[in-house]
């Protein structure tokens, strides 16, 4: 029974996820009709504009409305491209597709697949522990970025929020703050502020129309401005820049610089500080050893295999499924196959 469920799935070079024989999730393949878009970071939308041409693709509708925001505006008038969602199921080919929530960020999905065969098939994205329904699935595709009992972190991520948010407060007292971090985070940052900080916040554009997005799936609303067109900048306020975004020209020496990072340095202390002026916040949206374990547990397959191609934990993670859950798991292994790539 194992062996015909591994034939069944796949993770290409470029980290898209074959489940059976119709479903890629986030990535290309020439042979399967459907992409499944998981989520909106940029390492799992390798080869989106080669999908758009020759497939179906379909997402959660949270990163339906993000994808048409930081996308071509074509977008939402392609027939090929449409938003499910969650829990609904959608047919393909032989597959019967459902999406379920993970908790990672705005509109992030767990994939399933029941293939006519009887195969249950399935991926988990990249997802944040606990959530509140997993997908059902023989053989899983498990996600394995923070894969590694070594990393196993010893706060919450509630106490790294009210961390970040004693030290935005206190930091905004004495003069302007610039954030930086992925998508996700730094809509989580926003939430920490809405209500409790009375400066001024600006951000790019793209940042603005991404926070509308979420706003519109129920985050709280903030008040946003584009950036000054200035070199000095105006007193106290919040800048917030996406993580490889340049950083605008009135950012001086007089700014607190706070970078919002999953790297982990100290286990026990969320907090990094380099100067009066200099933090790091290890503030993360993926599960890590322990919560990837409940989560496996959660979903109890038959079989798993340990996403390989993003986080570099994913044999060290097989190996401690293998041994603490008794589940099979091995990790994905690069077989070039001239089916993947663009
Ligand atoms: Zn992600
Ligand atoms: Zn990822």
């Amino acid at each position: 029974m194992v062996m015909p469920l591994l034939d069944a799935v796949d993770v290409g070079p470029l980290g898209g996820v074959r489940l059976g024989p119709d479903v890629i999730c986030d990535g290309f393949r020439r042979d399967c009709t459907v992409r499944v878009q998981t989520h909106v970071h940029a390492d799992h939308l390798h080869d989106f504009e080669t999908s758009k041409g020759y497939q179906e693709i379909i997402t959660s509708p949270g990163s339906y409305d993000l994808l048409v925001t930081a996308k071509n505006a074509d977008l939402p008038y392609r027939r090929n491209f449409a938003a499910v969602p969650f829990g609904k199921s959608i047919r393909f080919g032989s597959s019967t597709i459902t999406l379920l929530p993970t908790n990672h960020i705005l509109g992030a999905a767990q994939v399933q697949v029941v293939v006519d065969d009887g195969r249950r098939l399935g991926y988990s994205g990249d997802f944040q522990w606990p959530m509140d329904s997993v997908i059902s699935c023989d053989c899983l595709v498990l996600d394995s970025t923070h894969g590694s009992p070594r990393y196993q972190r010893q706060y919450r991520q509630d106490q790294v929020d009210s961390q970040l948010q004693e030290l935005l407060l206190r930091q905004l007292r004495f003069g302007p703050v610039a954030l930086r971090g992925h998508t996700g985070l730094l809509q989580r940052a926003i939430t920490l502020l809405c209500g409790q900080a009375s400066v001024p916040v600006f951000a790019s554009d793209r940042t603005i129309k991404e926070y509308r997005v979420y706003e519109a799936h129920g985050y709280p609303p903030q008040e946003l401005s584009a950036f000054p067109a200035t070199t000095r900048f105006p007193g106290v306020g919040l800048v917030l820049l996406r993580m490889h975004e340049r950083p605008p020209a009135f950012i001086d020496s007089n700014f607190t610089r706070i970078t919002l990072s999953q790297y982990i340095s100290d286990p026990r202390e969320p907090l990094l500080r380099f100067s009066d002026k200099d933090f790091r916040v290890a503030m993360s949206d993926h599960a890590e050893f322990a919560g990837i374990l409940e989560y496996v547990s959660a979903v109890a397959p038959k079989l798993v295999l340990t996403d390989n191609s993003r986080g570099g934990h994913a044999v060290e993670l097989a190996r401690e499924i293998s041994v603490r859950l008794g589940i099979p798991a091995v990790p994905s292994t690069f077989s070039l196959n001239r089916e993947w790539g663009g």
